[in-house]
Parts: C-alpha cells; structure tokens; sequence
C-alpha cells in the first residue's frame, strides 16, 4: 500500500512527515510478553519491495486523500444512495433526498455494509473462515504515567503478542490534530501519540442491534477469554477508553462485477480480508480499476475493461486469502500442540545474534515460509499487474 500511495503527488512527502515506520515484527510469549523472536525489516528488503511499513492514522490518511481529489477535480456530492438501475443504456443511482445521478457505470466503495453488492454478489455465500477483531487505542501519555508499559511505547516495532487461539497486536503512532480547519483542509499543529492495540480471535462477536464497526466500551471485549495473556497487557487494555469491533469472512472471491460490466464493487464492499492490512486490497482494486481505465478511448471498451478488473482482483485475492490466514493461525497456535513448539522453535533462531536473514536460513524451513506468508501480501504491484496485461493484450483493442 504505501507504495501505491508514495507514487501520488506530495504522498511520498505527506507520509514521510506523518506516519510512523515500523523496523520490524517483533513476537512475544503471550503469557508472558517475554520475546519468542523478531523479524527486521532489513533495509534491503524492504528497498527491494520499494515499500515501507508504516502507521497513521485512518482519519489524517483519509483527510490527504480527499485532498488529493479535490486537487484532481473530484466532485463529491453528499448523500445515500438508495435505489440503482440501468435506464437507457446509462446506470442511474436514486438518492435518499430524491437526487437522481447518471453515469456510465457505478463504482460501489461503499464500504463492509454495501448495498450495492447485493446487485452482484450472491449474498447467500458461506464464509470458510470468520475471524472477529477489536481494536482499541489508547493515548501514550495515559501509558506514560504507568513506569510497566513504556517499553512498549517507545518501541518503533509492530508487536505480536501470541496467545492460545488468539493473538493481539500493538504499535504506536502519531495521532496529528488539527486545530484549525477550514472546510476539509488539514492545519496540523500539536501532536500527541497513541499506542493501538488490536486482538483478533476466532471467538464470534455478536453484533446485537447498533453497528459494530462503532465505538463500543470495553465491556464489548467479554466474549474474548484473555485471561492467560499476561497481567501487563490485560492492565494495560483496560486503559482503552473504547474499543472498535470488526468481523473479518473470508471467502473464495465470486462476482465484482455486475449488469455487463456497469457496477463494479471495490474495496471493503467487494471482499472482507482475514487481516489487519485490509486497506493495501482496498487500494489495489482502486488502483487497478483505474490504471486500466487510463487506457479508455472508446466507451465500448468499458465492458473490456470490468472484466478485466474483475479477473485480475480475483486472481490476486484468492491467491492470498490463505496465506493471510495461515499467518493468523500461526501466530495463535493452541498452547502445547508440535505446531506450537516447532513454531517457537522456529522463531527463536531469530533471537540469536548470528542470524542475518531469512534467505540466508537453512536452519529451518518454517522460517522460510512464514517470512514468505508476509511478502506474498507485500510484494505485489497492483499498477504493474495492469501494465502487464496491457502490453500482452492492449493490442487487441487497437486491432
Ligand atoms: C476499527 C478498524 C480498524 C482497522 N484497522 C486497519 C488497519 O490497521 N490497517 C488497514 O489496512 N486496514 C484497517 N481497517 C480496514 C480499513 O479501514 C478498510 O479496509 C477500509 O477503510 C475500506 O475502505 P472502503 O473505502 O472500501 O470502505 P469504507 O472506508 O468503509 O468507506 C465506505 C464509505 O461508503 C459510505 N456509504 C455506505 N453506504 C452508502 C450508501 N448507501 N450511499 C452512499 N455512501 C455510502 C460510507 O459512509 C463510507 O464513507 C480497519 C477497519 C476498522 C473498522
């Protein structure tokens, strides 16, 4: 994701002044918080990727972004959309205030709750897997005045603490308030940091009657056992002034598309992901629907071109769907099984002085592999994959 993003104009820049860069995954015993090992981002690596693992806040990223299209020209228009449908040969969208839109297709962005996938999906599809999460951000200066979590918070690192059956994770970052803003430009002047905390389990939440995905008090964690993580980390939870609940399905990818080729669904509406990185596949759909749209002369092609989108975001998602969700279940091993103890094992080698890095790693194949898990996500170009199919297949529109 953030090299799609460093690639806009002024992001490179805006991320460089607002984000927080991880040095690495660092695994601790759940039980105990002591470290089971640590995977660096070596500088190679990472060169090699052309990426960076950063953390912001969702709220000064989205602020950027809806700058950035303001300075594109973007016109936004605020309301619900309620009713779509396809009338003379143009797709119209009714809004809740009576406002009729009309274009040549519908893009639905509209987020885990969508109303337009139920136009392309069949919503009767099973999940394989349902993983429920909470995250819960908690100021540093709360942290600060408690002398057993400073550690924590002055670690630029991505923690993994791995429990049995579930995991939680926690990284600092830079919380930028704005003190002044004149419509929706940012004016940032103080900063202050928070430390997020986010615990993922296979324990089903249950969303009772309001939206989950809203603010909630603590008291929504009780289906979560956290009883065996260590006392610190339990302490240092209850110092959340709330938390924010999501449920994560992971399916094999079906439809993206819709009447002909006139609605496409992107990001959270078009697929829920297993892991806490969701917004690198919500950026990926976007960027490849609209590197191949850049390719646009004709509005025939546009059928072409959905379709298009549609084959290369299924291929990219299902080839990762399990490989995000193993690197869950690997990181919450029930406590005692050979998978567990092959795992630390594994991991532990990474605690020695002497190791370098993971291509150099004969000394186990585990390693190898977990490490592989992670680039399999990070690696890929979702402008490159257009750009290739573009010069294997671009002639044929030209012919
Ligand atoms: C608590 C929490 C923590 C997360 N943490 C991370 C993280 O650390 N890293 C990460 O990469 N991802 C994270 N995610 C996931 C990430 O936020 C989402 O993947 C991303 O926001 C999805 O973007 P989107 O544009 O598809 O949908 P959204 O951001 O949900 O936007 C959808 C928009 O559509 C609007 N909308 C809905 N229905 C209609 C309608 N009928 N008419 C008009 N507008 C409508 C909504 O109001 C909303 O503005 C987190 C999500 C949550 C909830």
């Amino acid at each position: 994701m953030t090299r799609i993003l460093a690639r806009w104009p002024g992001m490179a820049s805006f991320l460089q002044t607002h984000a927080t860069r991880c040095t690495g995954l660092s695994f601790r015993n759940g039980q105990t918080s002591e470290p089971a090992g640590f995977m660096k981002f070596h500088e190679q690596i990472m060169s090699d990727l052309d990426a960076e693992f950063l953390v912001i806040q969702h709220d000064d990223l989205r602020r950027q972004l809806h700058s950035l299209c303001l300075d594109a020209g973007v016109v936004f228009k605020q309301g619900k959309a309620v009713d779509i449908f396809k009338s003379e040969d143009k797709m119209t969208v009714a809004l809740e205030d009576g406002e009729i839109l009309r274009g040549d297709i519908v893009v639905g962005a509209d987020g885990h709750n969508s109303f337009v996938r139920s136009l392309v999906m069949d919503e009767g599809t099973k999940p394989e897997n349902t993983v429920s999460g909470v995250n819960i951000s908690i100021p540093t200066e709360v942290i600060h005045k408690h002398e057993e979590f400073r550690s924590l918070c002055n670690e630029n690192q991505f923690t993994i603490w791995m429990g049995s059956g579930s995991s939680i994770t926690g990284t600092r970052d830079v919380c930028l308030v704005p003190t002044n803003l004149p419509g929706e430009r940012l004016q940032l002047q103080n900063k202050t940091k928070t430390f997020s905390l986010s615990i993922c389990s296979s324990t089903r939440l249950d969303s009772g009657d309001g939206d989950m995905y809203e603010s909630h008090d603590l008291s929504y964690l009780s289906p979560f056992d956290l009883s065996e993580y260590d006392p610190r980390l339990q302490k240092l939870i209850q110092l959340g002034r709330g938390c924010r609940p999501t449920i994560h399905e992971v399916f094999e990818q079906e439809d993206l598309v819709g009447l002909n080729g006139s609605i496409v669904l992107i990001g959270d509406a078009a697929h829920s992901r297993a892991d806490p990185w969701n917004s690198q596949f919500v950026d990926g759909n976007a960027v490849t629907l609209g590197t191949l749209f850049s390719h646009l002369s004709d509005r025939k092609e546009i059928s072409v071109f959905t379709e298009t989108y549609e084959e290369l975001r299924q291929r990219r998602t299902n080839e990762t769907r399990i490989s995000e969700y193993q690197s869950l279940v690997q990181i919450s091993l029930p406590r005692g099984e050979s998978l567990q103890e092959e795992r630390d094992a594994a991991l532990q080698l990474t605690l020695d002085p002497a190791f370098d890095d993971f291509e150099n790693c004969e000394s186990s194949e585990l390693l190898v592999h977990v490490w592989e898990q992670y680039l399999v996500v990070f690696s890929h170009d979702a402008g490159e994959a257009v750009d290739n199919w573009w010069s294997k297949w671009g002639f044929t529109l030209r012919q």
